[in-house]
């Protein structure tokens, strides 16, 4: 009987293949079935290409290395952490730079590190101009309400207390 291998997360039985690619990004860019004139192929790090038959083909899935658990439960705060990213990607609204670094424990001995920032009125330059401007209108306001036009002019509401009905 041979020994199955063990969840890289929590050490129990690894009985669950984790995809290689979110399922959902692929039926989004390549649709349902992906037969004929839609047929996708995967490459491995072999060289080898064999034809995925739709976004859950076995090819694009790791062998195991995951317990159902923490593949379906505990992954699920980072898988929709991604969805979003990508969302949010799709909507140009997000900027990738990718960084080639070291990994000794990969077969190719390197993998990608993805740095993320938003862009347009969402970038960090446009969110500190609209802080800086909010600041100096908010000084504005506080210098204009110390004149005297302002004094005695408060809500009426301000101060009174609600008299529960007898
Ligand atoms: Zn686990």
């Amino acid at each position: 009987m041979t020994e199955l291998p063990t969840c890289w997360w929590c050490g129990s039985t690894a009985d669950s293949r984790e995809h290689k690619f979110k399922a959902g990004e692929l039926r989004a860019s390549h649709g349902p079935e992906w037969r004929g004139e839609a047929a996708v192929v995967h490459g491995s790090f072999g060289g080898q290409q064999q034809d995925a038959r739709g976004p859950k083909a076995d090819e694009l899935k790791w062998p195991p290395s995951m317990c159902e658990d923490c593949n379906n439960r505990r992954s699920q705060p980072f898988d929709r952490a991604q969805t979003g990213l990508t969302e949010l990607y799709n909507l140009h609204m997000l900027d990738r730079r990718r960084q080639p670094i070291k990994a000794p424990l990969s077969p190719t001995g390197k993998t990608i590190r993805t740095y993320y920032s938003l862009t347009g009125p969402y970038a960090q330059a446009a969110r500190a101009a609209a802080r800086a401007k909010a600041a100096r209108e908010r000084q504005r306001r506080l210098k204009s309400s110390t004149g005297p036009d302002d004094q005695g002019t408060a809500d009426p509401a301000e101060g009174q207390t609600a008299t529960p009905a007898p």
